[in-house]
């Protein structure tokens, strides 16, 4: 949470159920205690409440700060944002949820597909699903090259894409900056193939894979090319385009679980999705407010704040541990250039 007077609090994702004392998290789908609710927010994943439901008139909007998700005193209740409803005080990261989350299951579940079709560039038929996704990395390299686009990502590779056995939920483990590069070039593949499919039934697919990857760029245009606030025009255009991401997401899925595919899961940071979309509405339609205010403005990723210096350090350290090691680095530095000019 980046409060208005520079104080910060920020919440990892496992601490709103323990520092927070959630009685309402995603974790309860873990715990298969899914009836308790998935959202500190609202009633989604409690009897009659669909939390997998992402339309504008999902019943769980009409839940929304009406129950505390927590009993005793918890930390919302402690922190000093809204007595009302103590709990709007724990906001979500749309850079986490999108490019740290989801837009990574989608690019997996995306590269897979195409693999699985026989759309992926410079495949050869018969191939291993390894050969596969080296050669579609060339291609990648390449494409990358020519566009003046660079990437944390060795490769494309079954590890990388956290796909070791068949059945398991697949997504790439890459670093917040590569999530939009990787889409642009899903965009262009599938663009690619459109015209020259093999089969009628995946007209709709790759178009489904080009729209959602071309609306996640235009979405997160929006967001980068502006400061705190965005027109109402703005807004709209980010509905649009969030609407657009998730709901070809939610198509691919569908047909995922028709061929019995592992791809495109449904996952709790969706539902956190939806809230950022219903958020923007609330402002654009009901409140019919001049400037709406940017999902950005509690967006705390490190790695895309980082800048010159700090940026090339954090480009050289682990992406699952950029924020601890880039600051280790930094203060290392600091240190010999203090010792350097004593
Ligand atoms: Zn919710």
């Amino acid at each position: 949470m980046r409060h208005h007077d520079g104080a910060y609090l920020i919440l990892r994702r496992h601490d709103k159920q323990t520092k927070a004392k959630l009685t309402r998290s995603y974790l309860n789908l873990a715990s298969k205690s899914e009836n308790k609710g998935i959202c500190e927010a609202c009633l989604g994943g409690t009897p009659g409440h669909d939390w997998t439901d992402y339309r504008k008139r999902a019943t769980y909007l009409q839940t929304m700060y009406t129950s505390r998700p927590y009993v005793g005193s918890s930390l919302p209740a402690l922190l000093p944002f809204d007595a009302s409803k103590p709990e709007y005080v724990l906001k979500t990261d749309v850079d986490h949820n999108f490019k740290g989350g989801w837009g990574r299951q989608l690019i997996a579940s995306c590269v897979l597909t195409l693999a699985d079709l026989g759309y992926l560039p410079g495949e050869r038929p018969g191939a291993s699903i390894k050969t596969k996704l080296e050669n579609s990395w060339s291609n990648f390299h390449l494409w990358a090259k020519a566009n003046g686009k660079t990437v944390h990502l060795q490769g494309f590779t079954k590890t990388n894409f956290h796909y070791t056995t068949r059945g398991t939920f697949p997504f790439v483990g890459c670093k917040f900056a590569d999530t939009l590069v990787f889409l642009k070039w899903i965009e262009f593949v599938a663009g690619l193939n459109m015209g020259r499919e093999k089969d009628e039934s995946h007209v709709p697919l790759l178009l489904a894979m080009k729209e959602g990857a071309a609306a996640a760029h235009r979405f997160f245009s929006v967001l980068h090319s502006n400061s705190l606030w965005l027109c109402q025009e703005e807004a709209t255009a980010c509905i649009q385009d969030g609407r657009a991401m998730i709901n070809a997401y939610m198509f691919l899925a569908h047909r995922s679980i028709e061929i019995g595919k592992p791809y495109f899961t449904n996952v709790p940071k969706h539902h956190q999705f939806a809230h950022i979309l219903n958020e923007f509405e609330r402002q654009v339609d009901e409140v019919c407010a001049p400037l709406v205010i940017s999902p950005q403005a509690w967006a705390c990723s490190m790695d895309e704040d980082f800048i010159g210096h700090v940026s090339r350090i954090s480009r050289r350290v682990s992406s699952r541990t950029t924020e601890t090691m880039t600051l280790k680095t930094y203060l290392v530095s600091c240190k010999y250039q203090e010792l350097k000019n004593k």
